[in-house]
């Protein structure tokens, strides 16, 4: 077998964090999730190896072996990457995804559970107010349902017969060198049997569409990446049983606030004047205006927290801080009255005015001895 990089297959770098290296692995296992690829065998290809790189730097000890002793330093310690199947595949990719995309696995080879994963999931975009303030959305969802002309089993009248690719087996065992793995049949995808005849009623498919409309209570503070988990409302097996529905949020970005967790950051211009003399200056914020106190003598890029004016935590925790951060602004062009009026403010600081010239001073001093050392 072929040496692979790891760290290359899940494009992390040698010193990237678990965060890091989970949320790799969670993106790419995603796009190349066989759900989402169906018949795409490059693809599943591509899923396997990624969950085998997780499955090893996934895990600091098997990790720490891996970056001193390689795959071989693995095996050699019987901690190498031990999935057989597609199913053990699915396990890893489930116990970190709680099963929300499931369905290629699994339940595939015990009889009577449909062909299809029981969880759904959904994706909805909401705006920047509907995130922070909470808000009701209807949605309408597809789900599946066994076909009911065929029983969910895909096959006209619901005739079987044994799989002749497998004999019933349900597997296929392949040989690489000495070693043997055992596959999941590609013809019966695992079940041993296959339809005598497509059900005409869902093409063989063994499901059909159902469409419902579901209004959800989204909750304050949600973020991009957060999942709702509405029960009951996913895909439905043989016995009218409904999986979960799992609702993966996308929250766009707002032209002001900036959001960081639960804090947000608004970019406050000030004149430089205003800067340099103070005063009192109103702020938009989630509850409406602030007053924010300018000191003299604020300076570009200062900050004030306002505690707990950011946004609410969703699992009611406490609620972020509002982070106002000041933007000094100068004049673009002076006119002649202008430049005259500063050129007065200025001299009329004296030698405050120009600082730079102190500083200096002994720099200049040094820099001439210097030059006179080398003649
Ligand atoms: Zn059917
Ligand atoms: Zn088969």
């Amino acid at each position: 077998m072929e040496n692979l990089d790891y760290y290359a297959v899940l494009q992390v770098s040698r010193d990237a964090t678990g965060a890091e290296i989970k949320k790799a692995y969670r993106k790419l296992a995603i796009r190349y999730h066989p759900d989402k690829n169906p018949g795409d065998k490059e693809a599943e290809e591509k899923f396997k190896l990624i969950n085998e790189a997780y499955g090893v730097l996934g895990d600091e000890e098997k990790r720490a072996i891996y970056d001193r002793y390689g795959k071989e330093g693995l095996e050699r310690q019987g901690a190498g990457f031990h999935a057989e199947s597609m199913d053990d595949i699915m396990d890893i990719f489930n116990s970190m995804f709680g099963g929300a995309f499931g369905g290629f696995g699994g339940s595939r080879r015990r009889t009577g559970t449909p062909h299809y994963a029981m969880d759904l999931e959904v994706e909805l975009d909401l705006s920047f107010q509907e995130a922070v303030f909470g808000c009701e959305k209807e949605i309408t969802l597809q789900y599946k349902a066994p076909c009911e002309a065929c029983r969910g089993t895909g096959a006209k009248a619901g005739q079987m017969e044994t799989c002749a690719t497998c004999g019933g087996q349900g597997q296929i065992v392949m040989r690489q060198g000495f070693m043997t793995f055992a596959q999941e049949c590609p013809h019966c995808g695992g079940r041993g049997k296959v339809a005598r005849e497509s059900c005409p009623e869902c093409q063989g498919h063994s499901y059909r569409i159902k469409e419902e409309t579901v209004t959800l209570s989204i909750p304050a503070g949600v973020d991009t990446g957060n999942r709702l988990r509405i029960p009951a409302k996913g895909n439905e097996d043989a016995q009218g049983r409904r999986g979960d529905l799992y609702v993966l949020f996308y929250v766009e970005e707002d032209e002001h606030f900036v959001r960081e967790g639960n804090n947000l950051y608004i970019e406050v211009p000030v004149f430089f004047t205003q800067c340099i003399l103070g005063e009192n200056i109103t702020i938009p914020s989630l509850e409406g205006e602030l007053e924010l106190q300018l000191k003299p003598g604020t300076r570009d890029r200062a900050q004030f927290v306002f505690r707990g004016k950011g946004v609410p935590d969703v699992h009611g925790g406490r609620t972020g801080d509002l982070i106002a951060q000041i933007k000094m602004i100068l004049p673009k062009k002076l006119d002649t009255d202008q430049k005259e009026l500063l050129e007065q403010i200025q001299e009329s600081f004296g030698v405050e005015s120009q600082p730079h010239k102190n500083r200096f001073e002994s720099a200049f001093t040094k820099i001439k001895n210097w030059i006179k050392g080398e003649k």
